[in-house]
């Protein structure tokens, strides 16, 4: 088997069981990796997680030209964006999941600074995750809110919609958003039960230990 569809079998199988453990539903969510040659893969538009076909990918040469597949998700601004300003991206995956989604609506919550530091795994994986506000599905204003950040942040949550988070492969990303929706939960799981997090020295350690991304 090649490279390439060894990729376009990891993508399918990361997608279906994000799909079958319930986090992200009906035609939602969008997934993209670049290829050895450095093209793209993209989940094609109105495709679902549990049933994408690695065939039918859609495929993007290094000049960005759709050379294969299905017509791509709408996305693609959102996902371009990432590949443009943060060099060591190898893929991106976006997730309309569930309490993370809850956790953007409440009126609290910090925007340069979303998930509260709770765990030292979402610190190590996501860095800081950056509020981004509501956007019409497939505005390419989202795209254009991405690139201002200058490719600080590998991880973003779209309010009232979903995160969006790179990786420097598909493996990565999935498991770095799988830790986003985690600690969402668990920050609603412990909302207004005064829970101990770690404190400003904690999150240091761990920034300077792991060499974790985290402009201030
Ligand atoms: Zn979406």
């Amino acid at each position: 088997m090649t490279a390439e569809n060894r990729l376009r079998e990891q993508i399918c199988l990361l997608a279906r069981s994000l799909f079958e453990r319930g986090l992200t539903h009906g035609s939602s969510g969008n997934i993209s990796a670049r290829t050895p040659d450095g093209g793209l893969l993209v989940s094609p538009t109105g495709s679902c997680f549990g049933r994408l076909d690695p065939a039918r990918l859609s495929r993007f040469d290094a000049e960005l030209r759709h050379v294969g597949g299905d017509r791509p998700t709408k996305e693609m601004p959102l996902h371009t964006a990432f590949y443009d300003t943060r060099r060591a991206a190898g893929a991106v995956v976006h997730l309309h999941s569930c309490h993370s989604v809850a956790l953007s609506m409440l009126p609290d919550v910090d925007p340069d600074n979303f998930l509260p530091p709770l765990t030292p795994y979402a610190v190590m994986q996501l860095g800081k995750v950056r509020l981004l506000p509501i956007f019409r599905p497939g505005d390419p204003a989202m795209g254009k809110a991405v690139r201002g950040l200058a490719g600080k942040r590998s991880a973003v949550m779209l309010a009232n919609h979903g995160p969006v988070v790179a990786g420097k492969d598909v493996e990565a990303a999935c498991n770095a958003i799988e830790e986003l929706e985690a600690t969402a939960r668990l920050a609603l799981l412990t909302r207004g039960l005064n829970p101990r997090m770690l404190d400003a020295a904690q999150v240091r350690d761990l920034v300077t230990t792991f060499n974790v991304e985290w402009d201030e």
